[in-house]
């Protein structure tokens, strides 16, 4: 299966993708995640991004579909995906049609996890998330049994530098570039929208009764 997951930051989607790839096997590639990654390492990427992310804008189209055409090329993908903060822009969205057109493998379902704006800035500004393994927490609505430790390895929770008030701000101010592609999508009959104000549990039983007809 190719998945993609679309939504407002802070809608849910880590924290459903967490699931996803456990039950389906695919690989979560996150844009977020792959450019933090980068950042703690210090690469080349990770020097040329880190201004972005702190500020909450978003890293130019050219430079953000080549890190996912590189990605996709790995052998993991081969068999399927999943999406997570890609694409945020229309050309980022035709430049992965072209990938997928040219790799003959067209995206399968894309879950648009819907959330209004008011109940973002509690969930961003809560959000913890695991050095180690990058498991999502949140101090009030999915704690940790031990306060700043991963339930899964054990490793230290740290708050994301762009999970201020100000770069959350930020941050939604730029899905105006991203909120067209639920239209774009749409007409190809390929979006499905998930009640995101629902329970962690909850949400991801709606996806799973999505995904349950496509499963090969
Ligand atoms: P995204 O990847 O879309 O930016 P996350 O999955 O990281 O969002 O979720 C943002 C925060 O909200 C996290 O701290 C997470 O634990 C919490 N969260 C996710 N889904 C829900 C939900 N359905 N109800 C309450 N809190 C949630
Ligand atoms: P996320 O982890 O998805 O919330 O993304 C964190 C930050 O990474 C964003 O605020 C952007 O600065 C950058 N980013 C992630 N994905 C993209 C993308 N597809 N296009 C541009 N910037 C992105």
């Amino acid at each position: 299966m190719q998945l993609m997951l679309l939504g407002l930051p802070g809608a849910g989607k880590g924290t459903q993708a967490e699931r996803i790839t456990a039950d389906y096997g695919v690989p979560h590639i996150s844009t977020g995640d792959m450019f933090r990654k980068a950042i703690a390492a210090g690469t080349e990427l990770g020097n040329e991004v880190k201004a972005y992310l702190d500020s909450g804008r978003l890293v130019p189209d050219e430079l953000t579909i080549r890190v996912v055409r590189d990605r996709l090329e790995q052998s993991d993908a081969k068999d399927g995906f999943l999406l997570d903060g890609f694409p945020r822009t229309l050309p980022q969205a035709e430049a992965l049609d072209a990938t997928l057109g040219s790799m003959e493998r067209p995206l399968s379902a894309v879950l648009y996890i819907h959330v209004p704006q008011d109940v973002l800035l509690a969930r961003l500004t809560g959000r913890r998330i695991c050095k180690s393994c990058g498991s999502t927490y949140h101090v009030v609505f999915q704690p940790p049994a031990a306060e700043g430790v991963c339930d899964k390895c054990g490793g230290e929770l740290y708050q994301r530098s762009d999970d201020t008030e100000e770069a959350v701000a930020t941050r939604l101010e730029q899905y105006a570039h991203t909120a067209p592609l639920v239209g774009y999508y749409q007409q190809r009959g390929i979006l499905h929208q998930v009640d995101g104000t629902r329970s962690i549990d909850d949400v991801y039983a709606e996806i799973r009764q999505i995904l349950s007809p496509l499963r090969r």
